[in-house]
């Protein structure tokens, strides 16, 4: 498999510098030139354990890693997950790390049973394991300079701690991170590890890394990588998920088709789903669900994607003003006109908005997508419902994806995406059901009280590149 730009200037590349390129050259996002269908499979996969589905499917989109050591990678990334028992039709044992759940009138796909109880470890524990193998065959290393609001962060920096010829620079707004995920964070001693607690905001810290990555004689000097969701390996990881899903609630409710419900920010996720209805997974609707962040709500409803200011909710990860992979739509919507997609992003950037049509013939912009926005009295009032008649305990950005759900008429069973633990925001969790729906995870618990390690710096970019530049080569240094 190959991959291409969006942008239309980048093209044939295959998949291991695809992966290390992250954003391609030409400023667009990197996808395959096609999406192998697998109808003809479905049945066999079906009965696979994730582990052997996650090989099945990886390997059509990275043919240039042999199966065996594909298949070495897969289990060495989910090997850091915790099992959940559940019971299989024949009432016997059958571990889950990837749980899915009957609840009320949805099922609940658990994701959140990785290092850092988010979603974002099933893609990232990935990518550190597919780094640290590029690297090793290139002879190359890899300085890792991430922006975080919170959770990328910590699931970066467990997806990559104590690797070879791999480091990793978090720059954190200081103060401004939940409790939990700044313990996450500083809590990690490796010496490949610097936090950079930044005196500034989320946006501050965004603005200096790109600024550092913009600097290509500084980026290629000091191999600077990136592991935000744009990276195509990173989607990759978290298509399997959706097949895993989908086969599961088929065979329980005897379905022919399942829907999707998806809390949203990059896109990153809801293109995982998307992919997979490509490759001819039977989805009926993929529902994009956002909190008051609603760019891309307004976007499938109305057809104007329309810049407007971040508000910050009780689900942070959410919190976004523009959807990075939002590109990847626009170009499989444009059928792979890029020069329309560079007219589409220049336009954008210059005045704001965009508005897209509908394609001839058809009377909606997507004929798999539907969306819909949950704010905090919803998502507080689905944290309490859940509580109270189920018994069952939702974060905040799941509430959301749930909310947007039940709104929502589907003639399928709705699969809806739990992306993070309850534990990781016990304040949402009181506030919406009290103290006694709170969740505590033994992970997050024994993080109470541990040594710590951070730099404090201030917001400016000099002060931060070089910082980079003085510890990349030398990581020891700072154990002395
Ligand atoms: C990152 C994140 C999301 C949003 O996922 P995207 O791929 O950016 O759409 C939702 N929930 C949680 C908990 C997250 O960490």
């Amino acid at each position: 498999m190959r991959y291409c730009s969006t942008r239309g200037q980048v093209s044939d590349i295959p998949f291991q510098d695809a992966v290390l390129m992250g954003l391609a050259r030409d400023g667009g996002l990197l996808l395959p030139e096609s999406f192998p269908n697998v109808t003809d499979r479905l049945e066999a996969w079906s009965k696979l354990p994730y582990a052997d589905l996650a090989f099945e499917i990886m390997r059509l989109f990275c043919d240039d890693i042999p199966d065996e050591d594909l298949r070495r990678i897969i289990a060495k990334s989910y090997e850091r997950f915790r099992p959940v028992s559940e019971t299989d039709d024949a009432g016997n044992a059958d571990p889950q790390i990837i749980p899915v759940r009957d609840v009320g009138p949805v099922h609940l796909l658990e994701l959140f049973h990785g290092p850092t109880y988010a979603f974002k470890d099933v893609a990232l524990q990935f990518l550190g394991n597919l780094f640290e193998y590029i690297l090793g065959k290139q002879k190359s290393e890899l300085n890792i300079v991430v922006a975080t609001s919170g959770d990328t962060g910590s699931a970066a920096i467990h997806g990559v701690r104590g690797r070879k010829n791999i480091r990793i620079f978090v720059l954190h707004p200081a103060g401004r991170v939940s409790p939990v995920q700044e313990m996450q964070m500083t809590t990690v001693l490796d010496p490949n590890v610097f936090n950079i607690a930044l005196d500034g905001t989320f946006d501050d810290a965004q603005s200096i890394v790109k600024g550092l990555f913009r600097d290509l004689p500084f980026k290629d000097a000091l191999h600077l990588g990136a592991v935000n969701s744009i990276n195509w390996a990173r989607i990759l990881a978290q298509v399997v998920y959706y097949f895993h899903a989908a086969f599961r609630v088929m065979k329980r409710t005897g379905a022919k088709k399942v829907s999707f419900s998806v809390p949203t920010g990059n896109f990153g996720d809801i293109f995982a789903g998307y992919t997979a209805a490509k490759m001819g997974l039977p989805i009926d609707k993929l529902i994009l669900a956002t909190n008051e962040n609603d760019i891309l709500s307004r976007f499938f409803n109305t057809g104007s994607y329309s810049r407007s200011s971040v508000v910050p909710t009780l689900s942070p990860s959410m919190d976004i003003q523009i959807a990075s992979n939002f590109e990847r739509w626009l170009f499989l919507h444009a059928q792979g006109d890029a020069a329309q997609v560079r007219t589409w992003m220049e336009t954008f950037a210059k005045t704001g908005e965009i508005k897209i049509e509908p394609l001839p013939g058809e009377d909606s912009l997507d004929p798999w997508l539907r969306a819909g926005r949950a704010d905090t009295t919803q998502t507080l009032a689905t944290i309490r419902e859940f509580s109270e008649a189920y018994g069952y305990t939702l974060d905040p950005h799941s509430a959301v994806g749930v909310s947007v759900a039940l709104a929502q008429k589907t003639d399928s069973p709705i699969i809806c995406l739990c992306t993070a633990s309850p534990a990781k925001f016990p304040d949402a969790v009181i506030r919406a059901a009290g103290e006694k729906a709170t969740v505590k995870e033994p992970g997050i618990e024994a993080l109470k009280g541990l040594p710590t390690r951070k730099f404090p710096l201030p917001n400016e970019i000099k002060k931060i590149a070089d910082f980079v530049a003085e510890h990349c080569h030398d990581p020891a240094s700072i154990l002395r």
